[in-house]
């Protein structure tokens, strides 16, 4: 029996997973703080203790996410490309294309048979990512994962036409200001960090079936507002932020039977 830790230490928040043999989750556990913080060292007990196994029980780490490098209690690290078309492949393995939306960047990863084959990744401006998100949630005052509620009651959608972040915050005071509705607000806003992805998308080109991967995938609204402007519909799980550390998780599986 092998128990093997997948550990993704992204920009704003540390996922764990623990897996058996390569085909069974065992333990996941997140942390909302990202590297540079105590969240991988909370990670990585919080995934033990959900797992019910020690430390010592661990035949092998391996790190991935924008903090991979800084983690001491791995043994190994890899790119997060690797790893989430590792991940969506063990959820779906009819998985041709990836749309991975974190906390700063977004990444579209195509995939033919489980292997990579093409990317296109934003890591250079907030807008298209989960920060843009973030940050319109903290003008709104409310959480983000309140988003997808506040759009589904949504009646119209105001448009946010600033592509630049720090431009687009002013748009949503102003439209505050002037009185439009929250979730009127948030709809647009889940348009706007949408029609971002879907430019990097189509310069992969989008092949059936897509899977949305990363914390975002969590808001409905942004899947929702992905499907209508890619014309393709958009798988998620409940895994969806896990995927990363899924995908180190099975490639931690390979190396610990190499050693
Ligand atoms: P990273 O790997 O860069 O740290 P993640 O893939 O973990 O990023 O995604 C983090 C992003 O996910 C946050 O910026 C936030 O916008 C979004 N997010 C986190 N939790 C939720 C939630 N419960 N509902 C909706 N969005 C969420």
């Amino acid at each position: 029996m092998t128990y093997t830790m997948g550990i993704d230490i992204g920009s704003s928040a540390c996922k764990a997973v623990i897996l058996k043999d390569a085909d069974e989750i065992v333990g996941t556990f997140k942390v909302a703080v990202g590297t540079g913080t105590s969240g991988p060292d909370r990670a990585f007990q919080g995934v033990l203790e959900a797992a019910h196994l020690s430390e010592e029980q661990i035949d092998y780490v391996l790190a991935t996410g924008y903090g991979r490098n800084t983690f001491a209690r791995a043994d190994a690290q890899m790119s997060e490309l690797s790893c989430h078309a590792k991940g969506a492949y063990f959820l779906f393995p009819d998985v041709r294309t990836v749309i991975d939306i974190g906390g700063q960047d977004v990444k579209v990863i195509q995939i033919d048979h489980g292997a990579m084959v093409n990317f296109q990744m934003n890591d250079k401006c907030a807008a298209g990512t989960g920060r843009f998100l973030d940050v319109m949630a903290g003008i709104l005052e409310v959480d983000v994962s309140d988003l997808a509620g506040l759009a589904a009651k949504s009646t119209k959608r105001i448009a946010i036409s600033s592509t630049c972040t720090v431009f687009a915050e002013s748009e949503v005071i102003s439209q505050l200001a002037t009185g439009e509705k929250k979730e009127d607000i948030v709809n647009g806003i889940h348009y706007a960090i949408t029609a971002r992805v879907v430019g990097l998308a189509r310069r992969v080109g989008i092949r059936d079936r897509v899977v949305m991967t990363g914390g975002v995938a969590q808001n409905e609204g942004v899947v929702k507002a992905l499907q209508d402007q890619l014309e393709h519909e958009v798988f998620t799980s409940p895994l969806s932020q896990y995927v990363g550390a899924l995908g180190a998780g099975l490639y931690a599986h390979s190396k610990a039977k190499r050693k």
